[in-house]
């Protein structure tokens, strides 16, 4: 894509942040089309009018034996709803930054990456803890805000036990990388620091005190500002890659997918990963997706996905694979339409050949 104020060496990573925008998106599109925010089961015939008449449902479901129940209806429903309002924050904070409104798009990561994302990271991490705490205890118990509860020990500890609940998550916060980013203020550039400054036009704590003389962000000067701009670049890439793998993670504890369609999700977004990444070795990813071809190969299959424009079959070979690698869109090889690969995959068909 081009963009008129971005600076060119950004645009490749702005891409990347708008495809990563568009898989969550895609997944609440899902969560929709699907039902995946309510949970369905039976009640016996017995229990329908106390359920009706019940005040609180979580409870009700808790003190007459179905607590799973009432776990993964809280699941799914705060999964889905945290994410949509972390797509709000997000796909402005970009677009602030695509016109050159810098300030404005770091006070707009605050609250996604700091509240939204440690909730996200709880919920994967330990639901039954989140879910209790939410239920049955004071409002201080799950304020991540409240610095006395959630100290930097058990934040830094939800985020080491999220990330190992997912794909590649681990991976991502390397030497405790995605901690430092957002919640480490003593760190020269962690986002922490710009957040104070960018909220506030003087700041008078010693990690992001305001120079003498100055006042924050207003008399900066073009350096300055590319600087800061260039970050951005730097750790929203780092953090939606993160973020992608803490949703999956969560999104396949709610719908089931099978085995394929996971693998070709993991292999092409880090195929793109690999592309804007600058904190881990990601050589090995941009191969792994022909890896795919010679699986189904050696087991005489092949991948189909329907063509949304003309419902024909299109089968998965090297020629489309790469387009979804180094694409955007793969164009349908019957009507030659273009489809939006920025998506989470779950239809992709597996056949014997
Ligand atoms: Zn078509």
């Amino acid at each position: 894509m081009s963009y008129s104020i971005l600076p060119k060496k950004h645009w490749k990573k702005h891409d990347y942040l708008l495809y990563s925008y568009d898989i969550l998106g895609n997944m609440l599109r899902q969560a929709d089309s699907k039902s995946l925010s309510t949970v369905k089961f039976n009640l016996k015939e017995d229990e329908v009018e106390s359920f009706e008449n019940a005040e609180d449902i979580f409870e009700w479901l808790d003190n007459n034996g179905y607590h799973k129940i009432a776990l993964s209806q809280f699941t799914s429903h705060v999964f889905f709803s945290l994410l949509k309002d972390f797509c709000y924050y997000i796909y402005e904070s970009i677009s602030c930054s695509e016109r050159g409104k810098v300030t404005v798009a770091y006070s707009l990561l605050r609250k996604p990456l700091r509240d939204n994302l440690l909730y996200l990271e709880w919920l994967l991490a330990n639901n039954e803890e989140f879910y209790q705490k939410i239920m049955y205890q004071d409002i201080d118990e799950y304020d991540v805000s409240n610095r006395k509860v959630f100290t930097n020990e058990r934040v830094k500890k939800i985020i080491k036990l999220a990330s190992s609940k997912s794909y590649m998550g681990e991976s991502l916060n390397t030497n405790n990388l995605i901690y430092k980013f957002r919640f480490e203020s003593k760190e020269e550039m962690s986002l922490q620091k710009i957040w104070n400054r960018s909220m506030h036009i003087v700041t008078r704590s010693n990690n992001y005190r305001t120079e003498r003389n100055n006042l924050n962000f207003i008399f900066a000067n073009l350096d300055d500002w590319n600087k800061f701009w260039d970050y951005y670049y730097t750790v929203l890439p780092q953090l939606m890659a993160y973020v992608l793998e803490i949703c999956e993670a969560i999104f396949l504890s709610i719908l089931e997918v099978d085995e394929f369609n996971i693998l070709l999700n993991r292999m092409i977004r880090l195929a793109k990963y690999s592309d804007v990444s600058e904190f881990i070795e990601t050589s090995m990813f941009k191969n792994n997706p022909s890896n795919i071809l010679e699986i189904l190969d050696e087991q005489n299959a092949s991948i189909t996905f329907e063509c949304e424009l003309c419902n024909e079959v299109i089968e998965l070979n090297k020629d489309i694979l790469n387009q979804f690698i180094y694409n955007w869109f793969v164009t349908c090889t019957s009507c030659h339409g273009k489809h939006n690969i920025c998506r989470y995959y779950t239809n992709f068909d597996v056949k014997e050949k």
